[in-house]
C-alpha cells in the first residue's frame, strides 16, 4: 500500500456514511493477486459464457456482428484499416464508400447521424437494459492544430452533445469529451511540460474560466489568449452538462496528459462540489498510473470535491513506446499485459474501498473489454457491499464490442454504458481507425463472441425448424 494514499483514507473514512461497510486496508496489489471469488448463479453467468444473453438481438443485427467480427480477425485488415478505408473511398467515391460502410462497420460502430437516428440507437439500447454514453468524434494531436473558428465549432458539437444525451435521456447519462477537441494539443503540450517545473492554482483557472483575464506564468501572450478562451469553452460545457449529463474527460497522450488533468480538475473543483458531474480518465497501462490516481485522491479531499473516475487500461501504448525510445526516455508503459492488469485491478480496488466507505464522493466507471477485470469488480463490489445499482461503480464498453459482457452485466443489474460515437461515415471513419488500432488486441481476440453469436444464431435455427415441423 502506498504511503501517500493511507492519509488520503484516513480523512476520506472521517466523512464515511454510517451503514456502509467497515473500512479495510486498501491493499491493491494483495487483492489484485487473490481475486475474491462470486457466489452462485453471478459466478457462472460471469464466466460470460452464455449465448442467451444475445437473445434481445434481431437476426440482422447478428448475421452484421458475425460478418463484422469475421473481418476483424485478420489481422492484416485491422493492422492496415487506415489505409484500406482510403483507397476503398477513392475507389468507390464518396456515395458508394458510404452505401458499403453504412449497413455495415458503421452501423456496428456507431449510432447514426442524424438526430432521429440517434434517438433510435439509444432506444434500442435502453430496450437492451443498457446506457448511453454519447461520443463526438473530435480529437486532435500534434501538428493538427485548427484555428479559434474551428474550436469554436468544436464546441457548438459538444453542446449538440449535452443536448442529445439529456434529451434522450437514459438513467443518468454520460458523455465523453476530448479537451483537444477544445483547446490545441500544442497548448496541451506547453502546458505540460511548464508543469513539470511549476503548479498552477486550480482557484486561479476556475476564475479565468468564468471569464477573469489571468496570464499564466510561461505563456506567451497569443498561448495565453488562447488558453482563456479554452477554459471559457470547458466551462460552457462545464454550464449546459451541471446536474444533467455527467462529462467524462478522456486521457490521451503522456505528453499533453498533465495539461489535460490539469483543466479537468478545475472543472471538478468548479462543478463538482456536490456530486461528480466531471470525471477524469487514469490510463492503469502507465507506470506512474497509481501515483497519478492517489494524487487525484488526495486533491479531491483537500480541494473538496467530488472525484469522478474512467478507469481504462490505454489506448496509445505503441505511439507512447516508440516515442520514449525516440528520445531516449524509459518507456512509460507497463512491461508487459500482465503487469497492465495487475496495475487496473489493483486501482479498481483503491476506487472501490474509497466508494463502499463514501458513495456520494467517489464514482467510478469500470471501462473495459476484459472479462477478468469485469469479474474482478463485482466480486469486489459484493465483497464490499456496494450497491450494484447505487450508481457509484458501472461499467464500460464500446459500442458493438463486447455484447456479451455489457449485455449479461445489463441483465444482472449492474449499470452498464455503451460508449456512442455518432455523424457522418466520413467524420466517424477516422475516429474508427484511431479505435480499431488501439483495439486490434480486443477485436482480434473476440473469438469468444463470435463463438457465442454462432451459438445463438443455430439456436434460432433449431427452434425455427422445430417450430415448422410443430405447425406441420
Ligand atoms: C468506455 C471506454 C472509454 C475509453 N476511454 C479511453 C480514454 O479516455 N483514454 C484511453 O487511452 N483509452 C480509452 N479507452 C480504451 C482503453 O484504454 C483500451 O485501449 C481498450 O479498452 C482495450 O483495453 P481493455 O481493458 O478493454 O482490453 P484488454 O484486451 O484486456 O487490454 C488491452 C490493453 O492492455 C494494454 N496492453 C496490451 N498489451 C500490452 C503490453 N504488452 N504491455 C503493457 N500493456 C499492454 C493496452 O492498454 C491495451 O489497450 C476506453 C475504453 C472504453 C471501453
Amino acid at each position: 500500500m502506498s504511503s501517500v494514499l493511507r492519509p488520503v483514507l484516513h480523512r476520506a473514512s472521517s466523512v464515511r456514511l454510517l451503514g456502509t461497510t467497515a473500512p479495510r486496508t486498501a491493499n491493491g496489489s494483495q487483492s489484485a493477486a487473490t481475486p475474491p471469488k462470486v457466489d452462485g448463479i453471478l459466478h457462472d453467468k460471469l464466466a460470460f459464457e452464455d449465448p442467451g444473453a444475445f437473445r434481445v438481438k434481431t437476426l440482422g443485427e447478428l448475421l452484421r456482428s458475425l460478418g463484422v467480427f469475421q473481418l476483424c480477425s485478420f489481422p492484416v485488415l485491422v493492422n492496415n484499416c487506415g489505409k484500406l478505408m482510403s483507397v476503398a473511398r477513392s475507389l468507390l467515391g464518396k456515395r458508394g464508400f458510404s452505401l458499403v460502410l453504412r449497413p455495415s462497420i458503421y452501423a456496428q460502430f456507431v449510432a447514426g447521424e442524424s438526430e432521429a437516428e440517434i434517438a433510435v440507437a439509444m432506444e434500442k439500447m435502453r430496450s437492451l437494459g443498457l446506457r448511453t454514453m454519447l461520443a463526438v468524434p473530435i480529437e486532435e494531436d500534434l501538428g493538427e492544430s485548427t484555428g479559434e473558428r474551428r474550436y469554436d465549432d468544436n464546441l457548438e458539437a459538444m453542446l449538440e452533445c449535452v443536448r442529445l444525451s439529456h434529451s434522450n435521456a437514459c438513467a443518468d447519462p454520460m458523455m465523453q469529451l476530448k479537451i483537444t477537441a477544445l483547446l490545441s494539443a500544442e497548448l496541451c503540450v506547453k502546458l505540460s511540460s511548464l508543469l513539470a517545473k511549476e503548479q498552477y492554482d486550480l482557484a486561479q483557472l476556475v476564475r479565468a474560466m468564468e471569464g477573469e483575464s489571468v496570464h499564466f506564468p510561461g505563456l506567451t501572450e497569443s498561448e495565453n489568449t488562447h488558453f482563456l478562451y479554452g477554459l471559457r469553452r470547458l466551462h460552457k460545457v462545464g454550464e449546459a452538462s451541471f446536474r444533467k449529463v455527467r462529462v467524462l474527460v478522456d486521457a490521451e497522450y503522456t505528453y499533453m496528459n498533465p495539461a489535460l488533468s490539469l483543466v479537468t480538475m478545475a472543472m471538478m473543483k468548479k462543478f463538482n462540489q456536490a456530486g461528480a458531474w466531471i470525471w477524469n480518465t487514469y490510463q492503469c497501462y502507465l507506470k506512474e498510473s497509481r501515483s497519478l490516481l492517489l494524487d487525484a485522491i488526495r486533491q479531491s479531499v483537500s480541494q473538496s470535491f467530488c472525484l469522478g473516475v474512467k478507469l481504462v487500461r490505454g489506448a496509445y501504448m505503441d505511439k507512447e513506446r516508440k516515442l520514449a525510445a525516440k528520445d531516449g526516455r524509459p518507456d512509460p508503459v507497463q512491461p508487459s499485459w500482465e503487469d497492465t492488469n495487475r496495475s487496473y485491478n489493483g486501482l479498481l480496488d483503491v476506487m472501490l474501498e474509497l466508494i463502499s466507505r463514501n458513495p456520494e464522493r467517489y464514482r467510478l466507471i469500470v471501462a473495459t473489454h476484459n472479462e477478468e477485470s469485469v469479474r474482478h469488480a463485482v466480486s469486489r463490489m459484493l465483497q464490499l457491499g456496494i450497491d450494484r445499482q447505487g450508481g457509484a461503480v458501472c461499467f464500460g464498453q464500446l459500442l458493438g464490442m463486447c455484447d456479451h459482457v455489457s449485455l449479461t452485466l445489463a441483465q444482472h443489474g449492474f449499470a452498464v454504458y455503451k460508449s456512442v460515437p455518432y455523424g457522418s461515415v466520413d467524420d466517424t471513419v477516422p475516429y474508427l481507425v484511431r479505435r480499431a488500432q488501439e483495439n486490434r488486441t480486443v477485436l482480434q481476440g473476440i473469438r469468444k463472441e463470435r463463438d457465442l453469436l454462432r451459438r445463438e444464431m443455430r439456436r434460432r435455427l433449431k427452434e425455427g425448424l422445430l417450430g415448422s415441423a410443430k405447425r406441420g
